[in-house]
């Protein structure tokens, strides 16, 4: 598929990484309709690229409100041959705080925030749209953000699990679908340099970390959107994981 001319469905493109794919497949030529829980930053979208990114307010981890910015998105005339699921919520907390004196097991509450922030709204979005593509008889691909977490990071179970379950997915609808013209892919980001890790980690614990990683360096924004757009590209791609890591083994 072309990016330029595709009609681009993005989760998630307020910030971090979402906003930098935004800003580039519209550079690239695609019409991109951005999916965003804050409502200050899907308007910070539509003036930054003069009303040419369509901003939506939705929650992507609630069905019901999923269900209905689809409908509107559809009924408006967007109907997308590509999705890229990339909402989401980074969290670390370990199984069992031996540190802890009170409340020394994993949260319930963060578990089920991280697994709809992650992995819910993966299915409850994909499940919509895909079955859009197919009533339009619209040839697509799917991609979604997973992370080199979903090998198992210690401290991070919800995280974690959810992203390999981005993976599952990939692979699974990857085979129900071929046949049916839709591709899925996962991009699987090792630490990238965005205000997202810059938050979560302590300049020491980067430093540590670089020397872990072989070349050295946290990824940049750029080599994300390289592997999007070899996997929105390459048309054999289908079923796969992309890792964008630097060779860093978790
Ligand atoms: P970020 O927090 O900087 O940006 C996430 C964006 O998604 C924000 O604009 C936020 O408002 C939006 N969002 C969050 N939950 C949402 C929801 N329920 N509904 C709609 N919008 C929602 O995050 P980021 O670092 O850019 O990460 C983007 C994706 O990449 C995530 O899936 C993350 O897990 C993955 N990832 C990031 C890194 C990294 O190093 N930053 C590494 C691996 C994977």
């Amino acid at each position: 598929m072309n990016i330029a001319g595709a009609r681009i469905l993005l989760t998630g493109g307020g910030a971090g990484i979402g906003r930098f794919l935004v800003e580039r497949l519209i550079a690239d030529g695609a019409e991109v309709a951005v999916l965003e829980l804050d409502e200050l930053k899907c308007g910070a979208l539509r003036e930054a690229f003069n009303g040419q990114v369509k901003a939506w307010v939705c929650d992507v981890s609630n069905a019901q409100a999923v269900d209905d910015v689809l409908e509107a998105i559809f009924a408006a005339g967007f109907e997308p041959n590509a999705l890229v699921n990339n909402a989401g919520l980074i969290h670390s907390e370990p199984l069992v705080n031996v540190l802890s004196k009170s409340e020394r097991v994993h949260s319930r509450d963060s578990w089920r925030t991280v697994l709809a922030a992650n992995l819910d709204s993966v299915f409850f979005v994909t499940s919509r749209v895909v079955d859009r593509m197919l009533a339009k008889r619209t040839k697509g691909v799917v991609l979604s953000i997973s992370s080199i977490s979903a090998q198992g990071n210690a401290g991070q179970s919800a995280y974690s699990a959810a992203k390999a379950g981005v993976n599952a997915l990939t692979m699974t609808w990857a085979k129900e679908l071929g046949a049916m013209g839709i591709r899925f892919a996962a991009i699987a980001p090792g630490f990238i340099d965005t205000p997202s890790t810059r938050a979560a980690l302590s300049e020491a614990a980067i430093t540590r970390l670089k020397q872990q990683i072989p070349v050295r360096r946290l990824g940049d924004l750029e080599s994300v959107y390289q592997a999007v757009k070899y996997a929105i590209e390459n048309d054999y791609i289908n079923g796969t994981v992309l890792d964008v890591n630097g060779g860093l083994v978790i």
